[in-house]
């Protein structure tokens, strides 16, 4: 299969797009060159050369197209004066003249006339081998490459440089390396060694016979033509694998060995011979689509599965022409006439070929020579073809100068169809086929040989479980059997059994009829029930027994209780006794003290002779009246208490205040109430907490006897004014009321008003004690008649009526007397002349008192006080207060006005 195209329209796609030329000449007629009749004329005046046409200017435009050509480029190199023309054509100038950048070459005609002509390249006697080759040889390798065929071919005259252009190797200095070193050197740099391969024949042709240079004994090749595609080869030639530069040079010198030898043998001259070398090139285009694959776009599956690798098969060819001179067929230099016709056949065959293609004639004779039939791709064929021409610069070559520079014009008009040869790599495919049918065949070995297995085992197991499953059964039949057997024999003992049972029933129901086992079971019976009978009575006379001996517990326990009661009784008795003694006692003590107290005041009274005043006690409190009250026998007592006290401590005493012991209770309270009847002892008392202990006792005893005594200690201590603010604040007042309703005994009354009597006497505390009841708890009082109390509650009068006159004349007092509203006036009035002095004094004091302020006068007229103020005024024994009641009922108007309208004759 193959790919073409003409004149630069390559397929694009996964094809490389080869490296542009430096040229292109689209048509032959583009191409060609032209001479100027005058030398010293710009290029615009050049004339048209006869047969192309073609302007210089269109040319030079179209070398910037980057479109691909596939015509024959077609270079000059000119050769550098040798030192036989330094010498000889000193005096001469160069038969050319280069215009390397214009591309030009200028012929000298003769000294005034010169034809210029156009190559693709012109290289200058100072070109460098490396720029000779990038011009000339380097695209064509590059083509080689990438699939196509390519020719390079130096055509000149012997001496002008072809060999050196192409064929040197460079050894001593690498600048000189021609292009048949550096082409290798690219094409080994770029190829793949593990798909790709080189291998390179080398040959000479030489008088129409080709000669191996690689094998000298291989001396006439024949060309072998494929019919089909008319493809020419040399099956006969050596062909030597290249795998590196060092085995090419090698190649090289050998070749280049047995060409001088072969010429030497047939007595010629190398430049009479063309030396070609071939390079093969092939290479795999795995990894991007061929060509093939792009043609038939729509493959099968099947296909691409098996789609062979392609290969790309190219060729470089190097060809080293003979010399271009012409021969002089008359044999001269030793040449036959043979050799002479047989060496200008093969170049002008060729130069007759590139004439036709050149002209697009119609017939190339191609077949004309071995030159030609090898050439036969390189010129009109499908390869990229590269020519250099070379020239030296002597006039005395002038005319071989110029026939070269003609051929070399030809050249450039041929046009070439470059074409890609691919073909499929069948047999690497059929390797790879048969491998992988191997690989399948093996694989299919093996799987058969594992299902073998496979079921090989599997039977093998099933044979084991088939033969378990019979054991197992087997074996259970044989349980299940001996089980049936045991079964059937236990049925038939059991039958047994029960069969001699029934026969054993029926012969005891036999025996028990008989009489005789009858009467030895009732005789057994009785037995057992006297057994009974004498355990029982046994046991009944244990009870008996125990019965008696509890009632005699009981007994005893009746006769203890009685003696406990008796006891119990003779102790209330006593203390019955003791009361009543001790209430005698403190009546006697009362007496005694009214006795002492009435002796004291008419003692007094006797001191002070006839005029009797009321003495300033009575303003003040009572005198300590517990040591009078308890009644112990004086000194010896309150001596013991104050060693006691010592001995105990008042803290102690106060603590046993809240014993649970009635008793203690008692004695401790009244130690308290004797240490309280000492002035001395009254503030550390308090200090201690004893005030509030007193208090406690008075809300929570219901004993008599401790109210009676702490009501006393309470008296005692609130004889004092600081004491006095200290024990309304504690709740005193509503205390001592409540005691005062609760109390029956005298003495106990006796005391509380006392201690009342006493506060009444604190002019500040006076709203608050009305307020608390306490004026109200003082007249409750009264209901007891003791004289005692009553002179209590007289004093506890006089002292509040005595405060209240003093606020009243202060001020802070208006309304009417709180003893007013509180309805004292009728018991006021009552006793106002009270048998009892001590009662009687207080209460006339109090009148006084009363009577002074007028809000009090109306209340006072309608309870008679009016009365009993005129009685004080005239009989009152006490002067102070006589003159004090006189001097009121004289000041009042209301006093005056009410005896007036009795028309009482008053004052
Ligand atoms: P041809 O192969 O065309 O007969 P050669 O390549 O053998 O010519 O060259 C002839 C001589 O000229 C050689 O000695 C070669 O070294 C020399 N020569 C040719 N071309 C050049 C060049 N461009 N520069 C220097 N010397 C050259
Ligand atoms: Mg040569």
């Amino acid at each position: 299969m193959s790919v073409s195209y003409r004149n630069g329209t390559l397929p694009k796609g996964p094809l490389k797009v080869d490296r542009p030329l430096s040229m292109n000449l689209s048509t032959k007629s583009s191409s060609g060159s032209f001479k100027s009749k005058n030398s010293g004329h710009a290029p615009a005046s050049a004339t048209r050369r006869k047969s192309t046409g073609s302007v210089v200017n269109s040319a030079v435009n179209a070398k910037d197209d980057n479109s691909v050509s596939g015509r024959v480029r077609v270079a000059v190199r000119l050769r550098p004066r040798n030192a036989e023309e330094m010498e000889s054509d000193a005096d001469f100038a160069d038969c050319v003249e280069l215009q390397p950048e214009l591309k030009r070459l200028k012929l000298r005609r003769n000294n005034w006339d010169s034809d210029t002509y156009e190559f693709d390249e012109v290289l200058t006697e100072f070109s460098s081998q490396k720029r000779v080759y990038e011009v000339v040889a380097k695209p064509v390798v590059e083509s080689v490459l990438d699939g196509y065929n390519g020719t390079v071919m130096a055509y000149g005259q012997t001496g002008t440089g072809k060999t050196y252009t192409l064929g040197r190797l460079g050894e001593e200095d690498t600048a000189d390396r021609g292009i048949m070193v550096r082409a290798m050197e690219d094409i080994l740099a770029e190829i793949t060694p593990e798909k790709d391969s080189i291998s390179v024949s080398y040959f000479q042709l030489y008088m129409e016979s080709i000669q191996d240079l690689l094998n000298p004994m291989n001396d006439n090749i024949s060309i072998v033509e494929d019919p089909k595609t008319g493809d020419v080869s040399l099956p006969g030639a050596t062909t030597v694998d290249i795998r590196d530069q060092k085995s090419f040079l090698e190649l090289l010198r050998v070749g280049e060995a047995h060409r001088f030898a072969a010429n030497t043998k047939l007595n010629t001259e190398s430049s009479r011979s063309h030396a070609m070398l071939m390079v093969h090139v092939e290479r795999s285009v795995k990894g991007r689509d061929s060509a093939i694959s792009s043609e038939n776009g729509s493959a099968s599956h099947t296909a691409k599965a098996f789609k062979p690798p392609v290969v790309r098969k190219s060729k470089l060819v190097v060809v080293d022409l003979a010399g271009s001179e012409r021969i002089d067929k008359s044999g001269s230099e030793a040449h036959t006439l043979e050799e002479a016709k047989s060496i200008n056949l093969s170049l002008s065959a060729l130069g007759k070929c590139i004439n036709a293609l050149a002209e697009n004639s119609a017939h190339v004779p191609v077949r004309d020579s071995k030159l030609t039939r090898l050439l036969r791709d390189s010129f009109g064929g499908t390869a990229r073809t590269s020519l250099v021409i070379t020239i030296g610069p002597s006039p005395r070559h002038r005319g071989e100068t110029a026939s070269t520079i003609m051929f070399g014009q030809r050249a450039m008009k041929v046009e070439n169809m470059l074409k890609i040869k691919e073909e499929f790599d069948y047999k690497s495919l059929s390797r790879r086929l048969e491998m992988q049918l191997e690989k399948q065949i093996a694989e299919h070995e093996r799987q058969q040989k594992g299902f073998k297995d496979d079921i090989e085992r599997i039977t093998r197991e099933a044979q084991i479980r088939i033969t378990e499953a019979e054991k197992g059964y087997a074996e259970a039949l044989e349980r299940e059997r001996s089980r049936y057997q045991n079964d059937y024999m236990d049925a038939i003992s059991k039958l047994e059994e029960q069969w001699a049972a029934n026969k054993q029933k029926q012969e005891n129901e036999k025996a028990k009829s008989s009489m005789l086992s009858a009467s030895l079971e009732v005789a057994e019976l009785k037995k057992l029930f006297e057994n009974e009978t004498i355990s029982r009575k046994v046991a009944e006379e244990e009870i008996d027994n125990l019965k008696n001996q509890l009632a005699q517990w009981k007994r005893s326990e009746a006769a203890g209780n009685s003696e406990i009661l008796k006891l119990r009784k003779m102790l209330e008795d006593e203390k019955c006794q003791k009361a009543k003694l001790e209430e005698e006692i403190a009546v006697l003590r009362n007496q005694l003290m009214q006795l002492s107290f009435e002796a004291d005041e008419t003692r007094r009274n006797l001191d002070r002779g006839e005029t009797v005043k009321l003495p300033g006690t009575l303003d003040s409190p009572i005198p300590p009246f517990m040591h009078q009250h308890l009644g112990d026998s004086g000194n010896g007592e309150k001596a013991s208490m104050a060693k006691l006290f010592e001995q105990v401590g008042l803290q102690k005493i106060l603590s046993l205040l809240e014993s649970e012991d009635a008793d203690v209770q008692i004695h401790a309270v009244k130690v308290v109430a004797n240490l309280a009847a000492e002035e001395a002892n009254q503030e550390r008392i308090v200090k201690a907490g004893g005030l509030k202990s007193l208090l406690t006792l008075l809300r929570s005893s219901n004993d008599e006897t401790i109210h009676r005594v702490a009501a006393g200690a309470i008296a005692n201590l609130a004889m004092n004014e600081t004491n006095q603010e200290l024990i309304m604040s504690q709740g005193g007042i509503s205390l001592l009321s409540i005691t005062a309703a609760k109390a029956e005994d005298p003495q106990t009354l006796r005391m509380v008003a006392g201690a009342i009597a006493n506060l009444c006497g604190n002019e500040k505390l006076q709203p608050k004690l009305r307020g608390e009841g306490g004026v109200k708890a003082l007249l409750g009082m009264v209901r007891c008649r003791h004289p005692d109390v009553l002179a209590q509650v007289a004093r506890g009068i006089a002292n509040f009526a005595k405060c209240e006159s003093r606020a009243y004349t202060q001020g802070s007092k208006t309304g009417k007397s709180l003893l007013i509203e509180d309805g004292t006036l009728p018991w006021i009035v009552q006793n106002a002349n009270n048998e009892a002095s001590p009662i009687r004094r207080h209460i006339e004091l109090a009148l006084c008192h009363l009577a002074q302020h007028e809000i009090n006068a109306k209340d006072m007229i309608k309870v008679g006080a009016l009365w009993e103020l005129v009685r004080i005024s005239r009989d009152c024994s006490r002067d102070d207060i006589r003159t004090l009641a006189y001097r009121t009922l004289t000041s009042s108007p209301s006093f005056q006005a009410e005896l007036k309208r009795l028309r009482i004759d008053y004052g």
